[in-house]
């Protein structure tokens, strides 16, 4: 009996274990080695991140466990009762700062080491340093998205108020400073309790101005996650004293402000609260009371959400990088697992039905991956001034629908990978739950779906009244390339290799339905296109991956590119037919059931 409860005492459960991210699915890999034509290039950068993976897992993960389990608190008074609205932050946090400066996160981005690759290549790197980032990554994307914006006005200054040059610049310098002890980070405080998808009509903070360039910020911002931060850029209306009442008529304006004073104080800011979330936690995100802060204007007056949507370029991208990287480690726990885990006799990874979930797992790594790639490949022509204007025009398309496609993939990956973990990873203290808690937010800020679907709709819309689908045209042109190219390609290819070349006419169908009903959404001939958008989104984002699979086969024509495709393929066929919601449906299966719910 006793040797009996020392073996039951004994027995452990199989240890979760992620695999070096930058080997997991290999996409990326590989695309970074189809793009750079400098092999030797190639194998420095390859070893480099290699190297960058293993310290992810060996030292930042251990940091963005500590985050969680040490979360910013704040001492709102004094035990004499002066209000101090301290913000206490954890060590791992502390560290997680640290290292991202030291490991260049955003600073490799403005070193210009790899040329027109640059920022792709800091964008590669960056998507294996999210999900050990211990939310840090969040302030990472203001910080970065601050330094691109700040860079960009530098170029081309809206005033010469010596002050603000000063701050901009300096601002500038610790942004991408690769030192601790300078780096800084930056806050975006748009969001207010009248709503944070609509600032243009919720915005109540005012600006008063102070002489020059000088202004002072009085408002409630509702939602601060960075603020630990240095420096903010933040939106509000410029309104003379006397007319503060009429606030709402004046437009918005962007500001630069510091969180502190020289001597350490707040900026004429109250910190409220912190904000009690269901993921996140790791990040001091609070509630803000501007009591008259000191900001100076960047952009020209009125134009805020024009001088700030530079930085949501920036920021979005570093939200699919999250939900890339965060499903691609999962992916590999979830894989080590199975080949350990027994089940009736068997090691998971053994059983069909698990093997079909790690296939389809591993599918959607592979085609997100392959959205991101591409988005991240024209944003470093774009920001290398390489850029064509069909590139930057696909940019502002991609961008949106790279955003929200993410978001919910990744969500949808992180409750399947916790399932096929079983109860182990619904334990707490396996910190596999928090991946779930932490993805659920990458749907929400920088823009919620619905508002990255008309946000893509807007930029479909061309300025050109004589020819109302120029933009539509680009992004066919740039699929219809795609396929051209693979078909000259197929040539190539032994017949025993060519079983997916049915797939590309049913691929094809798919992109010319997609086309045809986002025609007719913009010439207005379907009344109701706001009701259509976000079906039509989500079918563009597959055929647009079914694309981008296509175009590895005629790069590599390596098995797994054409099987990847035909399966996706396949995947996208449930998605042909748009479903058809209209008002009708929505009055008979909602509105009215409201009615009866109050009867
Ligand atoms: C953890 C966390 C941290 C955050 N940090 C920051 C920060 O640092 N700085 C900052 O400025 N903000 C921050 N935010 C706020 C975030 O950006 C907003 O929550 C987000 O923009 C959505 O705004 P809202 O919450 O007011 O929702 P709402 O705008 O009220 O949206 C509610 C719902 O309505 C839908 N909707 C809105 N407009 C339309 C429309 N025209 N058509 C159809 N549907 C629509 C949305 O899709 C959404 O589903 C943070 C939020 C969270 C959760």
């Amino acid at each position: 009996m006793q040797k009996h409860l020392e073996l039951v005492q004994s027995m452990t459960q199989p240890k979760l274990e992620a695999s070096n991210p930058w080997l997991v699915s290999g996409i990326l890999r590989t695309q970074l080695q189809n793009v750079l034509y400098n092999k030797d290039q190639f194998k420095e950068i390859d070893e480099e991140f290699k190297d960058f993976g293993k310290f992810c897992n060996e030292v930042l993960y251990e940091f963005s466990v500590d985050a969680e389990l040490n979360p910013p608190k704040l001492i709102k008074q004094d035990v004499y009762g002066n209000v101090v609205d301290k913000l206490v932050l954890g060590e791992g946090w502390k560290k997680e700062k640290e290292y991202a400066a030291k490991c260049g996160i955003v600073a490799m981005a403005y070193e210009n080491k790899y040329g027109i690759w640059n920022r792709l290549i800091q964008l590669l790197r960056l998507q294996l340093y999210q999900p050990v980032s211990g939310l840090f990554g969040c302030p990472l994307a203001m910080t970065d998205g601050a330094a691109y914006l700040l860079k960009q006005w530098l170029t081309n200054p809206t005033t010469q108020c010596q002050e603000t040059l000063k701050l901009v610049r300096q601002g500038f310098e610790n942004l991408t400073s690769r030192d601790p002890s300078k780096f800084w980070t930056s806050g975006q405080w748009m969001t207010e309790k009248d709503g944070g998808s609509d600032v243009s009509n919720s915005t109540t903070t005012i600006a008063i101005h102070q002489g020059g360039n000088k202004y002072k910020l009085y408002g409630y911002k509702w939602f601060s996650s960075a603020t630990d931060s240095e420096m903010t850029l933040a939106l509000a209306r410029i309104v003379p004293e006397k007319n503060i009442e009429d606030f709402k008529k004046y437009p918005l304006s962007l500001f630069i402000m510091r969180v502190k004073k020289d001597d350490g104080s707040l900026n004429n800011i109250r910190i409220m609260t912190m904000k009690d979330k269901m993921g996140t936690r790791q990040l001091p995100t609070a509630e803000l009371l501007l009591q008259g802060s000191e900001a100076f204007l960047i952009s020209e007056e009125g134009k805020g959400i024009k001088g700030i949507s530079h930085m949501l370029n920036v920021t979005r991208l570093y939200n699919a990088s999250s939900a890339i990287g965060s499903m691609n480690r999962l992916y590999s726990i979830v894989v080590n697992y199975s080949l350990k885990r027994k089940a009736f006799g068997q090691v998971l990874i053994e059983k069909p039905a698990h093997q079909a979930m790690l296939t389809k797992f591993n599918l959607n790594v592979r085609a997100c991956s392959l959205f991101y790639f591409k988005v991240a490949q024209l944003f470093s022509k774009i920001q290398n001034n390489v850029a064509s204007k069909d590139d930057e025009e696909m940019f502002r398309i991609l961008t949106p629908l790279l955003k929200l496609y993410t978001a919910k993939i990744c969500m949808y990956w992180m409750s399947e990978g916790i399932e096929a973990l079983g109860a182990l990873g619904y334990m707490e203290n396996s910190y596999i739950p928090l991946m779930l808690r932490d993805a659920q937010v990458l749907t929400i800020w920088e823009g919620t779906t619905n508002v990255l679907c008309l946000d893509f709709l807007r930029a479909l819309k061309s300025n050109d009244k004589n020819d109302p689908l120029q933009k539509l045209d680009v992004y066919a042109r740039f699929h219809t390339h795609v396929m051209m190219t693979q078909l000259s390609a197929d040539t190539q290819l032994p017949e025993t290799r060519k079983t997916f070349i049915p797939y590309i006419a049913k691929m094809t169908i798919n992109h010319n339905g997609v086309i045809a009903e986002l025609s007719n959404i913009l010439q207005g001939s379907i009344k109701y296109s706001e009701m259509r958008i976000r079906d039509l989104c989500f079918i563009l984002c597959e055929s647009f991956v079914g694309g981008q699979m296509l175009e590895l086969i005629s790069k590599n024509g390596r098995e797994e590119d054409i099987i990847s495709f035909e399966l996706w393929v396949e995947q996208m066929q449930s998605y042909t037919t748009t479903w058809s919601i209209t008002p009708k449906a929505f009055d008979i299966l909602v509105k009215e059931n409201i009615i009866k719910s109050k009867l």
